[in-house]
């Protein structure tokens, strides 16, 4: 019999890394399990610990009531419901830090790609149309422009250094100012109003849901560019859509949606202004690496009765 102890992982994620749970736990996989709800019930008097990539409530905490630690993969952890775990003594960790400069590659990447139109002038080269209809329209330039930063925590911070880079006048909002060379904004729309890209990075959660509304957009205007790098739920798909169709919004670069992984048809169909991309901001082999061995960290911190790496509770 196996001396290891019990952890469930609800939620699979970058599968190297995955393998390496194997050396200190008994790993269960929920997601793989015919019958969930069995799993749960054979784990009720021995699982420890819980791990996953997604969601976590109140429903599994209570399934599990042995559990000490809830190890999330990522540092966004709204789909864990921390309240729930501090309420029933469980520790909770999360994977900030390690992913921050991926991120904010990324996000870069993000903003060249939808200004610069890199993935529609890819598909104009394949489609033929350089030889059949010469040059393609000119683009957006993207240095020395002005940027708003919603959210300048670990990663914002960042990209804010990347924007450096690229000459950009950099502004930011976030509830309270901080100690940084940047323009503060006390107000999302009027920061808005005085930038020409914006770039979301707040934690999702009831707190940021729909900051990204008509207003914002609108400020923003028909010549604004939106990238979103946070959270599906932070900016108001449906307003986004009607922007971009009426043309008082520019431009978007897309990582996150609010039903993920289902998105819009009506941005799919939005093939010159839209870029969208997988939620994979953090997704390259290196920094999953380095996520997936934290999220394992944490959970034997926290089963030795020591004190997480990386808190959220
Ligand atoms: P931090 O907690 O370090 O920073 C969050 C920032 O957001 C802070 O500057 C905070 O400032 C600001 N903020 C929080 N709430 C509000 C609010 N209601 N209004 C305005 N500003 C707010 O987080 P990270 O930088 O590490 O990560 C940010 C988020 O990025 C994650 O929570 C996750 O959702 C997302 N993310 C997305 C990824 C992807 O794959 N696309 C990958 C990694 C992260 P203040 O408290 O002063 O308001």
């Amino acid at each position: 019999m196996s001396t290891k102890p019990d952890l469930l992982v609800i939620s699979p994620w970058y599968d190297v890394a995955m393998e390496e749970l194997d050396d200190h736990f008994t790993v269960h996989k929920l997601w793989e399990a015919k019958d969930k709800a069995a799993m749960l019930a054979s784990l009720a008097d021995s699982c420890v610990a819980i791990a996953g990539a997604t969601a976590c409530g109140a429903d599994i905490m209570d399934a599990l009531p042995r559990t000490k630690v809830i190890a999330h993969h990522g540092v966004g952890y709204d789909g864990v419901d921390v309240k729930a775990a501090t309420e029933r003594g469980i520790k909770v960790s999360n994977t900030p830090d390690v992913l921050s400069d991926e991120v904010a590659d990324f996000a870069l990447g993000l903003l060249l790609a939808t200004c610069r139109k890199i993935p529609h002038a890819d598909r104009y080269v394949r489609a033929g149309k350089w030889e059949s209809e010469g040059n393609m329209a000119f683009t957006q330039r993207v240095h020395g422009r002005k940027v708003g930063i919603l959210g300048l925590g670990r990663i914002g911070i960042e990209i804010a250094r990347r924007c450096e880079g690229f000459k950009m006048d950099i502004a930011y909002h976030t509830r309270s100012q901080k100690d940084v060379p940047y323009t503060y904004y006390g107000d999302l729309p009027s920061m808005a109003r005085d930038v020409d890209f914006l770039i979301a990075i707040v934690p999702g959660g009831a707190s940021t849901r729909h900051m990204i509304n008509r207003e914002v957009l609108d400020a923003l205007g028909p010549d604004g560019v939106l990238v979103n790098v946070a959270r599906g739920s932070v900016v108001d798909e449906a307003a986004l859509i009607e922007a971009l169709r009426d043309g008082r919004l520019g431009a978007a670069g897309l990582d996150v949606f609010d039903q993920e992984p289902k998105v819009p048809q009506a941005l799919k169909d939005m093939t010159e202004t839209v870029v969208l991309q997988p939620h994979q901001a953090s997704a390259t082999h290196d920094t999953r690496l380095a996520m997936g061995r934290l999220v394992m960290e944490n959970a034997l911190a926290g089963l030795a009765g020591k004190p997480l790496i990386t808190p959220v509770n």
